[in-house]
């Protein structure tokens, strides 16, 4: 089968023939349709997580058609289109396992990192790893919702917000627009905020009610005239923006970051201990959490906006992620 790998640290992606896998027991194989392009996939190329072997195919935004299942596999059939997400699989038996708290499972696999993924013709994937995909979706637009879709929709849905209360989304990306329209179909007061007025249209378009633009407003001050944010939903990795946005908090306000950085943000306790405000993470979700960001967003008609490339250009795809080019999620089709 034709796949795009990843060679050494540090190296650009080779589209060639590699063997065909079978899956194992508890495994699926599944022919791929579609595999969005992620940041994360960076770590990969950059060898950045810890344990990573080479040669590696990433991709965990993968949907496809089931076409063989493993010996101890009940629960999907052969011609099922399924999705598969970040979340590639746990063991069951560790103890956050054994309290169902799977995305914790202290020996989670992680799809394309753990073992090969989605930017392929092929992938196997362990059967607690595969999320259904409903019919009103393409395969195309299913992708990136098992990332950046499921990675908001989640946050936003355990978050405790309630219908009408004022929510924010900061940065309006590969995430950002799919949290706007999320947080608008789920009820809430949206605004977006951004660093200009370029995308001030589309917001609006996405959903927004509200738009603040931090080039020449300040975010809090803005936040605090709608009453202050039940919840700001940081999407965008850079530290700076998201330590300004904390005073805009409400009462019981929450800053729910789910931008993946490592660079420290700034907040001092005095921000947060009056009116009880808090700051948290939030990290993607299961298969089953993957499944119902799918069906919410079948029934709601949220859709990612996407560029579509062939596997072959996989390198400069890649680039148009990485440069913050692609409008907003870029998808592989092999
Ligand atoms: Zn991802
Ligand atoms: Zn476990």
């Amino acid at each position: 089968m034709k796949a795009a790998l990843i060679e050494e640290k540090g190296g650009d992606f080779i589209v060639k023939e590699i063997d065909k896998p079978s899956p194992a027991e508890n495994e699926v194989l599944i022919k791929v349709e579609a595999c969005g392009i992620c940041h994360s996939d960076n770590f990969v190329k950059e060898g950045a997580f810890p344990g990573i072997e080479y040669p590696r195919v990433p991709g965990h935004e993968v949907v496809g058609i089931v076409e063989e299942v493993g010996s101890n596999v009940s629960n999907w059939k052969t011609g099922q289109r399924v999705g598969v997400g970040w979340h590639g699989g746990h063991c069951f038996e560790c103890e956050p396992c054994r309290r169902g708290d799977f995305i914790n499972c202290q020996n989670g696999k992680i799809s394309g990192i753990s073992y090969d993924g989605g930017y392929a013709e092929y992938m196997t994937a362990p059967k607690e790893a595969v999320a259904g995909v409903p019919e009103e979706l393409s395969s195309a637009d299913a992708a990136p919702l098992l990332c950046a879709g499921i990675t908001v929709y989640n946050a936003l849905r355990n978050s405790g917000i309630k219908a009408g209360d004022v929510v924010a989304v900061q940065g309006i990306g590969g995430l950002g627009h799919l949290a706007i329209q999320y947080a608008n179909k789920m009820g809430m007061r949206t605004i977006a905020i951004s660093t200009s007025d370029n995308k001030k249209e589309l917001a609006k378009e996405l959903g927004a009610h509200h738009f603040i633009n931090t080039g020449n407003q300040n975010a809090s001050e803005e936040l605090q005239k709608l009453g202050g944010a039940k919840l700001i939903l940081a999407t965008a990795p850079h530290s700076d923006a998201i330590s300004s946005v904390v005073d805009g908090l409400g009462i019981d306000g929450k800053l729910l970051m789910v931008a993946a950085t490592g660079e420290p943000i700034e907040v001092s306790p005095m921000q947060l201990l009056m009116g009880r405000k808090s700051a948290a993470g939030w990290p993607s979700g299961t298969a089953m959490d993957s499944e119902d960001t799918l069906n919410f967003s079948a029934m709601t008609d949220t859709k990612p906006m996407i560029e579509e490339y062939p596997l072959e250009k996989v390198n400069e795809a890649f680039e148009r992620m990485m440069n913050n080019k692609a409008r907003f999620r870029v998808v592989l089709k092999p």
